[in-house]
């Protein structure tokens, strides 16, 4: 029924994380009848901020500039790392406002039914940090369920070294869920919260 260059921005639009087949049709009908210049805007700041978003070499955040503002911060805590599993959790973890040590991004967790296997992880990244930050704690905060525990669990096992202390946020954060469902006070009083785990 619909146009065929239609048909294709809805499916488009349905691959985005949230919107179902109903919300990218909606968004797809408002946008073929607005106006051509805001349409060609939101494309422009798309392909922009694609282009310019590159992974931070240091801790894998997401930033424009590599190290990335965290990283560069000397006045933030280097002896303090939290360990997240994606780049988006450090802006949950940010806005708990909780947290001034640095971080690092995982980029997944140990998953074997998948296929991620402790090598598709960056730890060695993080284990390279250690001879080049004065890291004296890794504060693991994966999400609480099988994975992130197991995951943590294998971490704090292959990172454990003279003179590190390696603790893992408290629990309490809603089971079974990644970080991005947790509210901010939940967030700070789990950082706060956290246990040693070695
Ligand atoms: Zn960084």
């Amino acid at each position: 029924m619909l146009p065929e260059s239609i048909v294709n921005l809805i499916t488009a639009l349905a691959k985005l994380p949230g919107v179902g087949p109903r919300s990218a049709e909606r968004i797809a009908l408002h946008l073929v009848q607005s106006e051509s210049g805001s349409v060609k805007q939101l494309a422009d700041a798309i392909l922009l901020a694609r282009e310019k978003i590159q992974f931070c070499t240091t801790c894998g955040a997401l930033t424009e500039k590599s190290p990335c503002p965290i990283c560069a911060d000397s006045r933030r805590d280097a002896s303090l790392v939290c360990v997240v599993e994606r780049a988006v959790d450090i802006l949950s973890i940010e806005k708990s406002n909780a947290f001034r040590g640095k971080f690092h991004v995982l980029g997944g967790r140990i998953s074997p039914l998948d296929g991620v296997e402790p090598e598709d992880l960056q730890i060695v990244e993080l284990e390279k940090r250690f001879s080049l930050e004065p890291i004296k704690e890794i504060v693991i905060a994966l999400s609480t369920d099988v994975e992130g525990d197991a995951t943590s669990a294998y971490l704090a096992k292959r990172l454990a070294r003279p003179n590190l202390k390696i603790s893992r946020i408290a629990y309490g954060l809603p089971a079974g869920s990644g970080l991005e469902f947790a509210d901010e006070l939940t967030l700070s009083r789990a950082l706060e919260g956290r246990r040693e785990m070695l």
